[in-house]
């Protein structure tokens, strides 16, 4: 029973986390405007909120509120480069990939728990590492999906040419990253 109550609180606490802590906690960032936007936007009936924060990092993140948190070192580059940055996060929000990937967290550190609370050891750790995997898999695909719903919105060469600067600003190479590698990316779009 104790597991049981484990598992579900955990839940819980990502849940909190997911849709009251990070929504709260992007509200602080100044909304600021893109040029474009609403260009991109017209006829997917979608609208959104850019935020930003202060960083010397190239960056964008979506997150589960439907909000864009872009970085001031991403807004100082060209328009071409942030629309294209905002339309592969819209491609997130889009796909509903924070609920997807809030249910196949859940699901697996629950089922992790229960497996550690009633298989044993041996048991737990196997879905442990196989949580880790499937996490990695799903992560690669949402970036695909990601990728190809921006390709749709801002033109193939647009966001190839963010692609690329990405790859020669020697980031994302990591062997372990959940991100698949640009080439990977270009291929794909
Ligand atoms: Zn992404």
């Amino acid at each position: 029973m104790q597991t049981i109550i484990f598992a579900l609180l955990s839940l819980v606490i990502i849940a909190v986390m997911y849709w009251v802590i990070v929504p709260r906690w992007v509200k602080r960032y100044r909304t600021v405007h893109v040029e474009g936007l609403d260009s991109i936007l017209e006829g997917t009936a979608r609208r959104v909120e850019i935020k930003m924060k202060e960083s010397s990092s190239v960056n964008a993140f979506s997150l589960p509120g439907g909000t864009i948190l872009v970085t001031s070192a991403l807004l100082a580059q060209s328009n071409d480069e942030i629309l294209a940055a905002v339309a592969h996060e819209l491609g997130h929000i889009s796909r509903k990939h924070h609920l997807k990937g809030f249910i196949v967290t859940g699901m697996l550190i629950s089922s992790a728990i229960l497996a550690l609370g009633y298989l044993g050891y041996l048991a737990g750790a196997f879905l442990i590492l196989f949580s880790f995997l499937f996490q990695r898999f799903l992560s690669r695909r949402f970036e695909f999906e990601a990728d190809s719903y921006a390709t749709t919105l801002v033109g193939r060469e647009s966001y190839s040419n963010l692609l690329m600067k990405y790859e020669s600003s020697g980031e994302g190479r990591s062997i372990l990253s959940t991100h698949p590698t640009v080439w990977e990316r270009l291929k794909k779009i």
